[in-house]
């Protein structure tokens, strides 16, 4: 039944059960994005208050910041249900209507990669965003007919890693948008610690901070990194990871004192030295290095642009100064 095929019940079931023990249940336990948890808060117990299902939330950012974490955490808040599924999962119209219809008053509906529906499953999905009803065409030819099914309210929580590849009918119909941030040191350094504890990792803070410093803000490299860091450890013979047990493993992983790695290395000597510094095209890169556009848009240049190396122009890609003082 296609509900089985798309509906994992552990969410990104790719992830593996270990990322799945790491995630936080509770807002309390979420660290950081203060703007948009202190947001989400109010909006919970307002709808809570009003025994309504919570508008409709689109979550935005780079891979990694817990886009998955928060949509489970939101369901969890609102005593609902959370059932997960993602863009390219859904491929015919029919698949999103054995969803919908399937859903109880006030679950979660959470949509990964939702820039990724294509266009006539999308269609479906206004109608049923909007005033909660689902219009579908049974049969075919001149035997076909269209009928209104009213569906239980819900909430969708879309997640995608590239607001600006949704179309505008779909984005206008959330009613909370929020961008996730890269977190700070001290956040990560906290995210590490309680993972640690989980994994049962001796960490001490200078230690904590040192993985921090390198995971480019982000949470799931935090963890994926405190993992490699503990092998290293273990192998190694400490019981607990300090400071320069950290920052050995990471050189020994060739990630830099700023989390930059081979391929952020790879980039921005491409622009540096085969393009002169840009402007270079995305596509022209990715050719260059071999890596997918996706890849490098997704995983290596949000980081790279907030830490003040690379602009984008219209004309393509552009290093700064302080790329060419920090890569040359
Ligand atoms: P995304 O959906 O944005 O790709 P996830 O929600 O899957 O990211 O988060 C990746 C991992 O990072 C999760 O396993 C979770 O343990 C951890 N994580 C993400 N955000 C937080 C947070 N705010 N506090 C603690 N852990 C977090």
């Amino acid at each position: 039944m296609v509900e089985e095929r798309l509906l994992e019940p552990g969410l990104n079931a790719a992830d593996g059960p270990i990322e799945e023990g790491l995630r936080p249940h509770q807002l309390v336990n979420y660290v950081g994005q203060k703007k948009a948890v202190d947001n989400l808060k109010v909006f919970i117990t307002a709808a809570c208050g009003r025994a309504e299902a919570l508008d409709h939330l689109l979550l935005y950012g780079p891979p990694g910041l817990g886009k998955t974490t928060l949509s489970r955490i939101v369901a969890a808040e609102m005593g609902a249900q959370i059932r997960g599924t993602s863009g390219p999962a859904i491929t015919r119209p029919g698949d999103l209507a054995a969803i919908l219809t399937n859903l109880q008053p006030h679950d979660v509906l959470f949509i990964d990669e939702i820039h990724r529906l294509n266009r006539a499953v999308e269609e479906i999905l206004y109608p049923a965003l909007e005033d909660f009803k689902l219009d579908i065409i049974i049969g075919q030819g001149p035997a076909a007919r269209s009928i209104s099914l009213e569906l239980p309210p819900f909430t969708l929580v879309g997640a995608t890693t590239r607001v600006g590849l949704l179309s505008s009918p779909l984005r206008d119909r959330f009613g909370i948008v929020m961008r996730l941030e890269f977190y700070q040191v001290g956040e990560l350094a906290k995210i590490i610690l309680r993972s640690a504890g989980i994994f049962k990792i001796e960490v001490d803070s200078e230690g904590a901070f040192e993985i921090a410093r390198r995971s480019r803000g982000t949470p799931r490299i935090a963890n994926r990194l405190l993992k490699r860091v503990r092998d290293f450890a273990q192998v190694d013979g400490h019981a607990m990871v300090s400071q320069a047990i950290a920052a050995q493993a990471l050189e020994n992983l060739e990630i830099d004192e700023r989390g930059f790695d081979n391929l952020d290395r790879l980039y921005m000597d491409a622009i540096i030295n085969k393009f002169n510094g840009g402007p270079v095209g995305i596509e022209t890169l990715a050719a260059v290095l071999n890596e997918e556009s996706d890849t490098l848009e997704d995983v290596c240049e949000p980081f790279l642009l907030q830490a003040g190396f690379l602009a984008r122009t219209p004309r393509g890609r552009v290093v700064t100064r302080s790329a060419l003082e920090y890569f040359a």
